[in-house]
């Protein structure tokens, strides 16, 4: 039995409390306002009040997933995605800012100065994309719908400290996401560090170095003095280049809101990482329960850009409304169509909700087919 109430179905179905209990009534049924009903009765119920409704008990949470069928041939390069997670206070915000500095010390962008949540460092001819937003947070809401944001997880550990217990969390969410750790052995600037420790205790925790036959890649870095970070972004990439990561630049874009917020001035403002296909102004677009359309996108450097590839991370404007990160953003035909979307989504989302509150799991699928 679901436990859901004749009250829960009412709302359920949005008609009022009474219609159903006239329902069951007509059905031999005496029903009270906290009655519960099997899914049989439920689905009479529905049915009789023009309500079409399939329930269905899953194991799992309902993971919306997005599979896009590409021809080899449509497929080109594009950049890793590298998301830094490492216990407080080991240098995650450091390390990333030291790799941003790398480019514009390398004349690429004049002056980095805006926070988008993500950016772009070049090298050897290659791009890469930083997540700038908490590792952790990358992870968890990326993946509670399904979305797949991040290629690369490096984990920094401070070679003073060695491994804590938000390390251990790092390494848990990179191995549930099924993505390749490279250790960034921070630090080593300070007296005390001692970065042959960190690797025998990560090595208790799976993490075997390469330089000790094992798969892991451990680059020992300073983000306070900028040593050895030419041979970060070397091993990130070369990671990156067993990955084999590619995607179709040739279609209706599509991607993952990393940051959003209401910008008092500027309206709905949303990082998106762009995951397949071209971004163009004007493209109806949408994301979640938000239809919008492109009206304009910033790129991490603060200027405007025409159009983003898979691998970007831009701001988009034009969004209705802010949907949260970790949303799926997907570029439609018109905004009639990304309207509709969003409409559906929301009903979903409020079936959703209450079947929650019923204590019980539905999919999306599965709600007023
Ligand atoms: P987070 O909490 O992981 O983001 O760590 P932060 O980047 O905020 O760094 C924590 C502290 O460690 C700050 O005081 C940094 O200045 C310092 N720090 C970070 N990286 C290094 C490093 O390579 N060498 C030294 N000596 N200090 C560092
Ligand atoms: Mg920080």
């Amino acid at each position: 039995n679901s436990g859901s109430t004749v009250k829960d179905v009412a709302e359920y179905l949005g008609v009022p409390v009474p219609d159903v209990i006239k329902q069951l009534m007509s059905m031999g049924v005496l029903a009270t306002l906290t009655k519960t009903l099997a899914d049989e009765q439920i689905e009479i119920v529905a049915e009789a009040l023009g309500k079409k409704m399939t329930i269905v008990h899953l194991g799992d949470e309902a993971e919306e997933e997005f599979e896009y069928d590409d021809a080899d041939e449509d497929l080109v390069e594009r950049p890793p995605v590298v998301t830094i997670m490492g216990h407080v206070d080991h240098g995650k915000t450091s390390l990333l800012d030291a790799v941003r500095s790398t480019e514009v010390a390398a004349g690429e962008a004049g002056g980095i100065t805006q926070h988008i949540g993500a950016y772009q460092v070049h090298h050897n001819g290659k791009t890469i994309t930083f997540l700038d937003t908490p590792g952790h947070q990358a992870f968890t809401a990326m993946r509670a719908r399904g979305a797949r944001v991040t290629d690369i997880a490096v984990i920094v550990v401070a070679a003073d400290d060695g491994a804590r217990p938000q390390t251990d969390e790092a390494i848990d969410h990179a191995h549930a996401a099924d993505v390749p750790i490279v250790v960034a052995v921070n630090k080593i600037d300070k007296e005390g560090a001692d970065p042959t420790r960190v690797r025998t205790e990560l090595t208790q925790r799976g993490l075997q170095p390469s330089e000790w036959g094992g798969e892991t890649e451990y680059v020992d870095v300073s983000a306070k003095t900028h040593q050895n970070l030419e041979e970060l972004l070397d091993t990130l990439l070369v990671v990156a280049e067993l990955e084999e990561l590619e995607a179709n630049p040739n279609a209706e874009a599509s991607g993952v809101v990393i940051e959003s917020k209401l910008d008092p001035g500027r309206g709905p403002v949303v990082t998106v990482l762009i995951q397949r296909g071209t971004m163009r102004i004007g493209d109806a677009l949408v994301a979640g329960a938000e239809p919008g359309r492109v009206r304009a996108m910033i790129d991490y450097r603060g200027e405007r850009v025409q159009q983003a590839v898979p691998g970007d991370p831009v701001e988009v404007l034009g969004f209705d409304g802010v949907p949260d990160a970790g949303e799926v953003v997907r570029v439609v035909a018109n905004d009639r169509e990304a309207r509709r979307l969003a409409q559906e989504r929301e009903t979903r989302e409020k079936a959703e909700s209450l079947a929650r509150r019923a204590g019980r799991k539905v999919s999306f699928e599965d709600v007023f087919r």
